[in-house]
């Protein structure tokens, strides 16, 4: 028995078989209390990208902690390695000249962008602009508008109507967002909000040119168009930073969180294109937001060096071989009677689907006993989001133990 309140559990089920409790981690492994080793299928919730253990972050943080741990960045406070950031964040940013608005993780850059893109509206006098569009099985955090915004209804229930005009429609079809625009009118949609590929939700890979085409339809009718690169930000999408990069989707906005600093300490960030940015920035407090811990000083550090270690060991290029390795290695699972079909092909990013997703829970306790730590996403799909620097070797063994833990 424990006093913590596990996220996203069967309490009863932790109560009765204790939880899996990891001790610490190296590399592309992660060991329990007892010294047992697992390979980390996920990189812990999709962001540890550049691997565990890595004391050059440790370091950096401590002696951050050691000057100031936090102050604020609210008015004119800032700090130098949060400005530090910023700058190398915009930089790399998919839109050009991109303001970096802070925040505490993933489900806070989702908050901030649903508001930031209604109150853009209010700002340019088009206060009718207020619906927001997602998609059914985006996952897009577990606040308010993040979780109205999702298309997981599973997750909706109980709450009663969570936020006013949040529509959901197909993930998979463009002419979904069109009959939408067309049903309800573009004078009323603030923004449409795409998961580059569907992460939690089950990982689905997107329809050739899906991604270029919403956007494209979103340009034509003046509707924001905001990237949620919180799972395929920061190199998972493979050879490019963003996956906005790499398919040349130019978002009004863009969230991210994890592989940020690669989950060493919590921060998301929301990438704001240079239009929407300014209309704030002509004097007065317009955009009444922020987050105390948002652009967290010792957060920034690990952030700052966590960039310098996927340049350094060009990780986006690790993440593209294995983009091509999980493809190829994982593929003859699906011949498996137990496995439903493999999903693999964009970016470090793949899923064993279960044919039968009831069988998840026993299913993720047979890997480990393989010596594999995995997860099921969406309905029974198991998760596979390795660190970058998992070799071709330990995806060797991975697929073997899923092999094996098959029977
Ligand atoms: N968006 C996406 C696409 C995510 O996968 C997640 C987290 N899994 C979030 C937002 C929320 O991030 P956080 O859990 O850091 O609040």
């Amino acid at each position: 028995m424990s006093a913590l309140w596990h996220g996203f559990a069967d309490m009863g089920a932790v109560e009765r078989d204790g939880a899996f409790v990891i001790a610490r981690g190296e590399g592309a492994y992660v060991y329990d209390q007892s010294g047992a080793r697992y390979l980390d299928a996920t990189a812990g919730l999709w962001f540890a990208n550049v691997g565990h253990g890595r004391a050059e972050i440790a370091d950096a943080v401590a002696a951050q902690l050691r000057e100031i741990a936090h102050y604020s960045n609210f008015g004119d406070l800032a700090e130098a390695p949060t400005r530090e950031l910023a700058e190398r964040l915009a930089t790399i940013a998919p839109v050009p000249g991109s303001k970096i608005f802070f925040t505490s993780g993933g489900s806070d850059a989702i908050d901030t962008a649903a508001k930031l893109a209604r109150r853009y509206w209010h700002q340019v006098g088009r206060p009718e602009k207020t619906i927001v569009v997602g998609r059914e099985r985006a996952y897009h955090g577990m606040h308010v508008a993040g979780t109205a915004l999702a298309g997981l209804p599973l997750n909706r229930e109980g709450y009663g109507e969570l936020m006013p005009d949040a529509r959901t429609v197909a993930w998979d079809d463009a002419k979904a967002l069109l009959a939408l625009i067309e049903e309800v009118g573009a004078e009323h949609i603030a923004a449409f909000f795409c998961e580059p590929i569907i992460g939690a939700g089950g990982v689905y890979l997107p329809p050739e040119g899906y991604l270029n085409e919403v956007r494209r339809i979103c340009h034509d009718a003046g509707i924001l168009f905001v990237t949620d690169e919180v799972v395929t930000g920061f190199g998972r999408i493979g050879g490019s930073w963003f996956a906005s990069s790499r398919f040349d989707l130019r978002p009004d906005i863009m969230t991210t969180a994890k592989g940020l600093t690669s989950g060493y300490l919590p921060m998301g960030a929301v990438f704001v294109a240079p239009e929407l940015a300014e209309p704030f920035f002509g004097g007065g407090v317009w955009w009444r937001h922020g987050y105390t811990y948002g652009g967290h000083a010792a957060s920034a550090v690990a952030a700052l060096v966590n960039l310098d270690i996927i340049e350094r060991e060009n990780l986006l290029a690790e993440a593209a071989r294995l983009e091509r390795t999980l493809h190829e290695k994982l593929a003859p699972l699906a011949a498996h009677p137990r496995v439903a079909e493999v999903r693999s092909g964009l970016g470090a990013v793949a899923a064993v689907q279960l044919a039968d997703p009831a069988e998840a829970p026993a299913f993720v306790k047979e890997l480990r006993a393989q010596g594999v730590s995995s997860r099921a996403a969406g309905q029974g799909a198991m998760q596979v989001s390795p660190p970058f620097v998992m070799t071709d070797a330990q995806v060797d063994e991975l697929a073997a133990a899923f092999t094996r833990a098959l029977g």
